[in-house]
């Protein structure tokens, strides 16, 4: 069973209010629209809508995540970020496609805005709304580990650049009296975002595919095998795998047949406390072999 605990988190905190900016930015995106009659800055407010169900999504995905393991999970549940961060991937992937089908409609039926100035500074007051709260959000995500804040912060830097294309679209268009570069800038736009929604989407699904840590990370837990196995021989097959803020870290570890177990346990648990140490959210397991299980590839020699 899945329970939520009563309080909220600072990565709760920041998905709520990531709710409020996103329909605050939306509000804000359609009053231009109003203003202006632009299929551009229509379509601009529309992805925005998009930011509110991811929003929502990693609100969900963060409470989750946030609980300690269980009976039914007792790894934790921390890939519920993950599953969040592709969800959010598909999502932008959709906004660029509904980007393409307003670009094209603009395309057939070109006709020039009426008050461009007021609407395109309405617009841009959005726009940098949106741009302080990626930057608060990639930041905070980056510090706290959160993947899904992470992911929200990449999605809402995706929507900066539409609504900067979009913008410099529209001001070129009034400008020159080109109506037609309204969509084709749009449609630019949007294969942007198609990029950044694989990236975002590809590499969440590779961590929900029990993704190493990184070389430095497994070279930093050689170096602590190195330093504190005194009296063991070996230790091979070293796995990891990486769930949010924790890193799963498991190894064999060779010993003299005829130590005690009391002496290997003692070497395991020297070991376990200085990966531990070392590497923030380590969790260590340590299974223990005789010599004739020395492995003459790829192990540490001690
Ligand atoms: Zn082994
Ligand atoms: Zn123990």
């Amino acid at each position: 069973m899945l329970q939520l605990p009563p309080r909220l988190s600072k990565h709760q905190r920041v998905a709520i209010a990531s709710i409020g900016v996103a329909l605050a930015v939306m509000g804000i995106k359609y009053v231009a629209f109003v203003i202006t009659g632009s299929v551009a800055l229509f379509s601009d407010a529309m992805e925005s809508i998009v930011n509110v169900l991811t929003a929502i999504a990693a609100l969900i995905a963060i409470r989750v995540g946030a609980q300690p393991p269980d009976r039914q999970h007792p790894f934790g549940h921390h890939k519920a970020e993950y599953f969040s961060a592709v969800l959010e991937g598909a999502l932008i992937i959709v906004a660029a496609l509904l980007i393409f089908h307003e670009a094209y409609g603009a395309l057939r039926e070109p006709r020039p805005l009426t008050d461009p100035g007021l609407g395109l500074f309405v617009n841009g007051i959005a726009t940098a709304i949106n741009a302080g709260w990626a930057w608060v959000l990639i930041n905070r995500g980056e510090a706290w580990k959160s993947p899904a804040l992470n992911g929200d912060g990449w999605h809402l830097l995706s929507d900066v650049i539409t609504s900067v294309g979009v913008l410099l679209g529209l001001i070129l268009a009034t400008l020159t009296g080109w109506a037609i570069l309204d969509p084709l800038l749009a449609g630019l736009v949007a294969i942007n975002i198609l990029r950044i929604g694989y990236r975002l989407a590809a590499e969440s699904m590779s961590s929900l595919l029990d993704e190493a840590a990184s070389p430095k990370i497994q070279e930093q837990i050689r170096e602590e095998i190195r330093n504190n196995a005194d009296g063991a021989l070996q230790a091979h097959d070293i796995r990891t795998r990486i769930a949010g803020p924790t890193t799963f870290i498991e190894f064999h570890l060779v010993v003299p047949g005829g130590m005690t177990v009391e002496d290997a346990h003692e070497i395991c648990d020297r070991l376990e406390i200085a990966i531990e140490k070392r590497i923030e959210g380590a969790e260590v397991v340590i299974h223990v072999e005789p010599e004739h299980k020395i492995k003459s590839k790829g192990g540490v020699n001690l």
